[in-house]
């Protein structure tokens, strides 16, 4: 059976692609422009399906999701055309008179393939960059997350072109299955074992591709800082999402001077925001599915958490959880948590906490509570990661001027902004030449004398 057979839109995505109505300028706008529609207007039932699969609430919904879309769109429709404009490079004289630019042509069909945690987020800022790219696109997201995945679906398929744009819902045979059909550009956000995987289907025929992966990411806490602060925005920043971020602090470094400090003003926050029980909050969300929720019953087990522990099969309630004494070879330590458990370590000195991240894999962001700016310069100079963020979390990657990706084992490649544009863009270069001059020199016969002129020209004018 051929392949396109089983998945037919796939063969209409290719011929518009090669009609060329998605290199357009005016389609790609109004495209964007569609799709911040379906933002406004469909706001709330977003909202409630992020709210069904696992109880975010719509506040953070709009913070995480639409909102940050919204604003993803607004940057790439302000600077679409110059994004799109040739890239005028000088050249050097033996090559005169010439013109050399390059140009960031569309792939052709992109596979999008989203995670769950951010169910709409992960799907749609690689499509913003994709459609500005000029690209046709399938998006593929998480079935962990059906609601969302039902309303990207059908939102998708009402408000944008869909001859260019198609959203293929299901698990991973089905998007096995996709992955047999030849693609231009593939880009995966999710785990690091299917992200091997994809890595693998990409090979097979030789897609170029970027992977949006996880990691744990540590937070660094200074002694020379102003601890609530950056109790409170830990706090923030790991609960959020119910701990289910990618680029959640997985775990904290603390100076022991200033440890239980942190430890009591984290415990204050975490009652500040959610109350005495955290259970009743309108806005702590839940573990997405059973697996994940037996996955944190198994993590504590052996603990006495400092604060929470508490789990609850029902609706899979995970509380916000502190955990202190741990140590860097525990098991909780060995992967990623992605959950709402915060383990705290102390250190004596900087270079100690420096050498625990090192000898893990590099995370996908790190971050540094510490107002000595030689200690922010230490950090960042003797770590490697995908991010950093200096005295708050998160927020390097809510901005549009900065890439967002992985380094190593926490994925390649980057988006948001114009980085969600070039990478969804081929750079193709240009160089023109004129006809007149066309000195003997390159042409052999090569003489001694030839030769040794071509040597001097090519060393100082190349
Ligand atoms: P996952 O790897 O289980 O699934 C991601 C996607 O791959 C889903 O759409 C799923 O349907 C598909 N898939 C699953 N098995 C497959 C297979 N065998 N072949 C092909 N496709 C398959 O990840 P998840 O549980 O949805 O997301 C959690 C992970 O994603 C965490 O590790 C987190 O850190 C990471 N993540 C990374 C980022 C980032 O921006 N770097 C963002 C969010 C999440």
């Amino acid at each position: 059976m051929q392949k396109d057979q089983v998945f037919p839109e796939l063969a209409v995505l290719r011929e518009t692609f090669e009609r060329g109505i998605t290199r357009n300028f005016l389609w790609r706008q109004s495209q964007l422009l569609a799709l911040d529609s379906f933002l406004i207007e469909c706001e709330r039932d977003i909202a409630t399906a992020l709210h069904d699969d696992f109880r975010k609430s719509p506040a953070e919904t709009f913070l995480t999701e639409t909102g940050y879309l919204r604003g993803e769109i607004r940057f790439a429709l302000k600077h679409l055309k110059r994004w799109m404009n040739p890239h005028r490079v000088s050249i050097p004289l033996i090559y005169q008179p010439g013109k050399g630019y390059y140009i960031r042509e569309p792939y052709g069909v992109v596979l999008i393939i989203g995670a769950w945690n951010y169910p709409l987020n992960l799907c749609l800022a690689p499509l913003i960059s994709s459609i500005a790219a000029g690209n046709c696109s399938v998006v593929k997201p998480s079935e962990n997350a059906p609601h969302t995945s039902k309303i990207i679906a059908d939102g998708l398929s009402s408000y944008l072109d869909r001859s260019a744009v198609c959203v293929i819902e299901g698990g991973a045979e089905k998007t096995k299955a996709l992955l047999e059909n030849r693609f231009d550009y593939l880009f995966f956000t999710g785990s690091q074992a299917i992200g091997r995987e994809i890595m693998h289907a990409a090979a097979k025929h030789l897609t170029p591709l970027t992977l949006e992966l996880g990691g744990k990411c540590p937070c660094i806490v200074d002694e020379n800082v102003d601890i609530k602060v950056a109790a409170r925005r830990i706090v923030w920043a790991k609960f959020l999402n119910g701990g289910q971020t990618c680029i959640a602090p997985d775990y904290v470094l603390v100076h022991e001077i200033v440890e239980s400090q942190l430890l009591h003003y984290i415990q204050e926050a975490i009652t500040d925001f959610y109350g005495k029980d955290p259970q009743l909050s309108p806005d702590y969300p839940r573990i997405i599915n059973e697996q994940h929720f037996h996955r944190f019953e198994k993590l504590l087990d052996g603990f006495s958490p400092l604060f929470g522990g508490i789990t609850d099969h029902n609706g899979y309630y995970v509380a916000p959880t502190i955990l202190q004494d741990v140590t860097s070879d525990a098991e909780i330590m060995q992967s990623e948590i992605f959950g709402p458990l915060l383990p705290v370590i102390a250190y004596k000195k900087l270079g100690d906490a420096l050498d625990i991240i090192q000898r893990g894999m590099k995370p996908l962001a790190l971050y540094l509570f510490s107002s000595d700016p030689k200690v922010q310069a230490r950090v960042v100079r003797h770590s490697q990661s995908g991010g950093v963020c200096i005295n708050d979390l998160l927020f390097h990657a809510s901005c549009h001027r900065l890439p967002f990706g992985g380094n190593g084992s926490s994925g390649f490649g980057t988006y948001h902004g114009q980085a969600g544009f070039d990478t969804f863009s081929f750079q193709r270069s240009v160089l023109k030449r004129s006809l007149y001059l066309d000195p003997d020199l390159r042409y052999p016969p090569y003489s001694s004398r030839k030769f040794n002129f071509l040597k001097r020209l090519v060393t100082l004018f190349h």
